[in-house]
């Protein structure tokens, strides 16, 4: 199989792209820096960056906060060997605005050397993020028209996923050539804990004639997570809300927003996770300091298998 190796600009990255298999991964460099922490991995969600800095939702400037948590990941130490955003960059639909003020907002990150992985929500647009985000994001496309990665770590890989419905304004949908490339790029990595990404919460009941308002397509996903023994954890946002849960084994881990909770009580931050031989340890960062979730902790062991 014909594997080639790129390296990324400026980045201690390398991108291994199978041609045959259409898989575009991410694993760290070969010479690791010492002041990264090769388990160490930021979790954001729902940044909703608006196409100016003022803008406000619910009382919350999402401008200053996605600075505000830009600025803690890139100051970390030792630095985490990636950080991932589960969907919904943008405010409202996408715009190239929102996406040119977004990737401003990430430079520290960038600068500091983690490299971002992103996922789409049901406020991004593909295209338009496709344009804007060129820099930011591989050339190449495993599921046409979605944006797709696998980051292979040293104790884990991880799936990020788009469930981008450009026919549903709320809810998610994954579809079936994304479902047949998950299950495949999974049979193919079967040696490590698998952990997948998706902006969308898992939904089993729609109400009928109504649209989802998680992921349309639950009901196929699920069987190609839950059979696949390597399969420990959901990472998802949308809800803004910091959550975990766990069904038929499989950690559900519900990431806060960065940008606005929808409940004002609701914690707003970033979840730091440190994976082990067994597990993740999660620790939450909230926006205010002085909220009651923020420094909350948790230890997640992985399913048998
Ligand atoms: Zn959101």
């Amino acid at each position: 199989m014909p594997i080639a190796l790129l390296p990324l600009t400026r980045r201690r990255f390398l991108a291994s792209v199978a041609a045959t298999t259409g898989v575009v991964v991410f694993r760290p460099a070969f010479a690791r820096a010492a002041d990264t922490d090769p388990h160490r991995v930021a979790l954001l969600s729902d940044s909703h960056i608006g196409e100016k800095a003022e803008e406000v939702a619910r009382e919350c400037n999402m401008h200053d906060r996605l600075k505000q948590v830009a600025g803690e990941v890139a100051k970390l130490s030792p630095k985490p060997v990636c950080a991932v955003i589960d969907g919904d960059l943008a405010y409202k639909t996408g715009t190239a605005a929102e996406y040119e003020l977004f990737a401003k907002l990430v430079e520290p990150v960038r600068q500091a050397n983690v490299p971002l992985h992103l996922g789409l929500g049901n406020h991004d647009n593909f295209t338009r993020f496709a344009d804007a985000l060129s820099k930011l994001r591989p050339k190449d496309k495993p599921v046409d028209g979605k944006q797709v990665t696998v980051v292979e770590l040293e104790r884990v890989n991880l799936f990020v996923l788009d469930s981008f419905d450009p026919k549903n304004t709320g809810g998610g949908m994954l579809g079936e050539t994304q479902l047949k490339w998950l299950a495949k790029t999974l049979d193919d990595r079967t040696t490590k804990p698998a952990v997948v990404f998706v902006h969308h919460p898992l939904q089993f009941d729609i109400p009928k004639g109504a649209k989802s308002s998680g992921i349309a397509d639950s009901v196929d996903l699920w069987p190609v997570l839950k059979d696949r023994s390597q399969v420990k954890a959901f990472v998802f946002g949308h809800t803004h809300t910091w959550r975990l849960a766990q069904k038929d084994g499989i950690h559900l881990i519900n990431l806060p927003a960065i940008g606005y909770p929808f409940a004002k009580t609701e914690v707003s931050g970033w979840v730091d996770a440190a994976f082990t031989e067994k597990g993740v340890q999660l620790e939450v960062h909230a926006i205010d300091p002085k909220h009651a979730k923020h420094g909350d902790k948790a230890e997640l062991m992985w399913r048998k298998g």
